[in-house]
């Protein structure tokens, strides 16, 4: 049995015990809003109190706390509480309670930002949003994330998956129909912010397949089309990095799209490529599709049923795909409940805690490099910058602890073709 084949059987031992635990015990423990009972928390902290006494890894487990506290919210210091208690009392939420023991090994990740990424006049959170984040970075770094500067695409890197004309249009904001069709009103910064941005996730992927694990500050991605951009989205970078580091290889990529809206943008940029792939799961239909035959879709109207419905997609992919060589992770905030622009209720910080968890997990237990970008996520209301930065910062964080090296499969290693120091940014 290969390396790769022996992995994957691995994990999908721990799978079932996630499915049928984990998810299980969600469902037990967890009120609607998906936070712990007051019950199962009392009585998880009255164990917690009485087995420190009989930790032999006392220290070690109070420097891991404190570097959780420092980084979780505190819907992750109660997930965390309750992993090590479940774990210690019999293996329940084994695979999460390994999470976030990994996740006390720090590894340093790129996560590519540029000024050009809000360099359009257009006052909107996805012109604005990654100069918050990279602000409250400055401001409160996140431990293992490492600001990059990235080259921006090129023209020739966009014409991959969009129309002369379109590209033309952004470039003279001629048709003034086509030029602002994404909703972001045109000016002369809107295509080098839309190729800056493209950019820094062509940078993320390649990156991260060297080191693992990789992120992008930009967003508005994948509702844009060939000839037009849509939702706010100028150019996809996503499918601009799927079809660049899908040429010349044998091997296949994952678009995996968490965003509250559908990503018909790409699906409709990726789905005549033999080796892009796309799980799609959203919480409104805002720019549908129809799944082709590489595309797993689902549209979830339940809170309760949003982890399960992602972990099931994910079991379907491992099931009936191929093992990918990269997963780019479209991390949309805009699932929140408090989000006006796609926002369903009962949606809140645990599960979308639980959510980045799982994915940077389902990755590393397979080896796929991840490369993560911000997608949606939109102030108004209840939603504060402070509040969607937070909301943000939860993928940085999540996507920080990972032991970044175990997201390259051993066999794969020596298949990587891109060498240190080459990587499309700096
Ligand atoms: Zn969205």
């Amino acid at each position: 049995m290969n390396l790769c084949r022996r992995r994957r059987k691995e994990a999908l031992t721990k799978t079932r015990k996630f499915e049928t635990r984990h998810l299980v015990s969600y469902d037990i423990k967890a009120g609607a809003g998906g936070k712990p009972t007051k019950q199962s928390s009392r009585k998880s902290l009255r164990t917690a109190r009485a087995e420190k006494f009989n930790d032999s890894c006392l220290l070690q487990r109070k420097k891991i706390n404190a570097e959780v506290r420092k980084n979780f919210s505190i819907f992750g210091i109660l997930l965390w509480k309750q992993c090590c208690i479940s774990k210690n009392k019999g293996g329940q939420f084994d695979s999460l309670g390994s999470t976030l023991v990994v996740f006390a090994v720090v590894a340093d990740h790129a996560l590519y930002y540029s000024d050009q990424f809000v360099l359009s006049k257009d006052n909107f959170d996805t012109t604005r949003k990654a100069a918050w984040i990279a602000a409250s970075l400055d401001k409160d770094p996140i431990p293992s994330v490492r600001l990059c500067s990235p080259k921006s695409a090129t023209l020739a890197d966009a014409r991959r998956v969009h129309s002369e004309n379109y590209l033309q249009a952004l470039q003279t904001g001629q048709p003034v129909a086509t030029a602002n069709f994404s909703k972001i009103n045109w000016d002369s910064g809107v295509l080098p912010m839309a190729l800056s941005a493209c950019g820094g996730m062509l940078a993320a992927g390649k990156s991260a397949r060297r080191d693992g694990v990789a992120g992008c500050l930009s967003s508005g991605f994948h509702h844009a089309k060939r000839d037009r951009g849509d939702g706010f989205c100028t150019l996809n970078g996503l499918a601009i990095t799927a079809h660049a580091l899908a040429e010349g290889n044998r091997d296949h990529i994952l678009v995996l799209d968490l965003d509250a809206h559908c990503g018909g943008g790409t699906h409709s940029l990726i789905q005549n490529h033999p080796r892009l792939w796309q799980l799609d799961v959203s919480v409104m239909p805002y720019d549908d599709f129809q799944p082709g035959e590489r595309c797993i879709k689902e549209t979830v109207d339940d809170a309760r049923q949003y982890l399960k419905t992602v972990w099931r997609c994910l079991q379907q992919a491992e099931a009936e795909w191929p093992l990918f060589i990269l997963c780019l992770y479209n991390a949309g905030m805009d699932i929140h409940q408090d989000c006006k622009i796609g926002g369903l209720a009962g949606m809140d910080e645990f599960i979308i805690t639980l959510r980045e968890e799982m994915v940077f997990q389902w990755c590393r237990e397979r080896g796929i490099p991840i490369a993560y970008a911000m997608a949606g996520g939109y102030t108004g209301g209840k939603m504060s910058r402070a509040r969607l930065v937070d909301l943000h910062r939860l993928t940085l964080i999540c996507a920080g602890k990972i032991d970044s090296s175990d997201n390259i499969c051993p066999q794969r290693k020596s298949d990587v073709k891109i060498k240190k120091g080459k990587t499309h940014g700096t």
